[in-house]
């Protein structure tokens, strides 16, 4: 698995939990969701009322889950988990939604990738606290109405766009979260690093920050492999020397690139002279799949403006000549 991916699987996601904020004003970044999330909240609390269903949207790693934890600790209230995928049949959903008590907040992450009888079961209990269980089959089946004590939804997706308009209409509160800065990455560091008893430099944060592609779930991947080293290679402390010796070793460069991102760049300026080229050509030459190149390198590449997807294919930026070290050829096109 690539060091610098936003996603994670279930030994990391195990790892993750003790660094999970579990309060609002542990939160760091993100002001405008959590000004917002927190009026909802309190106002919520002071009419002794669940508050309105919410959505978070935005790319892995930046804290929905995390959000969605604090909705519950901060209502005094658990939460069950479940995701899109999870719900094969709406029947599946008919069984959480009957065992919510009062007032519970029950996540639903993926909500993008409910099922659609799954979905229209979901407006009806979001919006009038009530499934309808089916029973029998056919022209004898009838629905026999459940209600449900009130509860929260928080959904979260990393495509919003997908959603279809009735089940968007649902959430009385959307929260979009964007990419951190590095100053505010700094900080989840040092709190980590507290939380894991590793003495970490400012520098030493600053350095792993500038890497970690605006994604506090890599920042703190990071931090882990660099204690690592520090711990093997090292003195124990992490410091400057160390965040770049360890991250060198990771072959995570000092914009945050690994192996993959600087082929794909590498191939475009000295193979291609730049492009345009064709993705499945330029994947060709690296040596991956087309889907790998397109989904697993290309987001960060694009989004940092090291290369542009035109409709002749791929074209490697100035950024991306100058970050190579190279000088782009004379007709380059900007
Ligand atoms: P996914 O969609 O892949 O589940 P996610 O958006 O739900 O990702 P989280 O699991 O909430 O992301 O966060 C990933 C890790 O990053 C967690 O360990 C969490 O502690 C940390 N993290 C995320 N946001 C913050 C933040 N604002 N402050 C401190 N730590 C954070």
């Amino acid at each position: 698995e690539r060091l610098v991916t936003a996603s994670a699987d279930d030994v990391e996601r195990a790892a993750e939990a003790a660094l999970r904020p579990r309060r609002l004003d542990e939160f760091v970044g993100q002001h405008v969701v959590r000004e917002q999330l927190s009026l909802v909240l309190e106002a919520a609390t002071s009419r002794g009322a669940p508050p309105d269903h919410v959505l978070l949207s935005g790319p892995p790693g930046l804290g929905k889950t995390t959000l969605a934890m604090i909705v519950a600790a901060e209502l005094g209230s658990s939460l069950r988990v479940t995701s899109g995928p999870a719900i094969q049949h709406a029947g599946d959903l008919a069984a959480v939604l009957s065992s919510l008590e009062e007032g519970e907040v029950l996540f639903l992450d993926e909500i993008h990738r409910l099922a659609r009888p799954a979905e229209e079961l979901l407006y009806v209990a979001m919006e009038d606290f009530r499934v309808d269980v089916v029973v029998g089959k056919g022209a004898g089946a009838s629905a026999i109405p459940l209600a449900l004590p009130p509860f929260t939804v928080v959904g979260a997706t990393t495509r919003a766009g997908l959603l279809p308009a009735p089940l968007r209409d649902r959430f009385g509160f959307t929260g979009h979260l964007d990419y951190y800065s590095s100053s505010e990455l700094e900080k989840v560091l040092h709190r980590s690093a507290r939380l894991l008893d590793v003495p970490l430099a400012a520098d030493a944060a600053a350095e792993i920050a500038r890497r970690s592609r605006g994604t506090p779930r890599i920042a703190n991947r990071l931090l882990r492999r660099v204690r690592d080293w520090a711990q093997v290679r090292g003195d124990g402390r992490l410091d400057l020397a160390a965040a770049r010796a360890a991250l060198e070793v990771y072959e995570v460069d000092p914009i945050g690139l690994d192996r993959l991102d600087r082929a794909v760049l590498d191939a475009l300026c000295r193979r291609f002279g730049g492009g345009p080229v064709g993705l499945g050509t330029l994947a060709m030459t690296v040596g991956e799949e087309a889907e790998t190149v397109e989904t697993v390198a290309e987001p960060y590449l694009v989004r940092e403006g090291y290369v542009a997807r035109t409709p002749r294919g791929r074209v490697a930026t100035p950024a991306a000549w100058s970050h190579l070290g190279l000088e782009p050829p004379a007709d380059q096109p900007a």
